[in-house]
Order: C-alpha cells, then sequence, then structure tokens
C-alpha cells in the first residue's frame, strides 16, 4: 500500500500525526503534514486509514 499527500490541500491540522504518530508529521517550516512511510506494511494499515479518515481536508489518499 502507498500513501499519498496532496500538499495543496493540507491545511496542517495534525489529526493524522495524532492518529499515526509513527506515521505522518508536521513540517516546522511549512506546517505541513510529512510522510515517514510511504510504503507502509500491511500489518500498519489499521492505523494509517484511521489517519486518512481523520483528516478534515482530504489530503491522503490510500493507495493498495
Ligand atoms: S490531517 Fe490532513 S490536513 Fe491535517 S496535517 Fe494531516 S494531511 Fe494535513
Amino acid at each position: 500500500m502507498r500513501v499519498h499527500l496532496d500538499l495543496d490541500l493540507c491545511l496542517g491540522y495534525g489529526n493524522c500525526v495524532i492518529e499515526a504518530p509513527d506515521h505522518f508529521e508536521l513540517d516546522d517550516d511549512s506546517g505541513k503534514a510529512i510522510i515517514l512511510i510511504e510504503n507502509p506494511e500491511e500489518s500498519d494499515r489499521a492505523v494509517v486509514e484511521a489517519a486518512v479518515r481523520s483528516c478534515p481536508a482530504i489530503a491522503l489518499r490510500l493507495e493498495g
């Protein structure tokens, strides 16, 4: 599976970081999300899906 982030949509709410701190962080300069693990392990699917669902800006997408 692969995580996609649309930086044009990301407003830096940080919900994804709260849901999955091992997978996302906020950039100190831009205030926008950074994907730490672009191809998460299958065992992390639930936590990554929760992060994707938590994004109010619909900036995150999971492929595969
Ligand atoms: S939850 Fe969405 S809008 Fe907020 S930082 Fe994460 S990707 Fe960006």
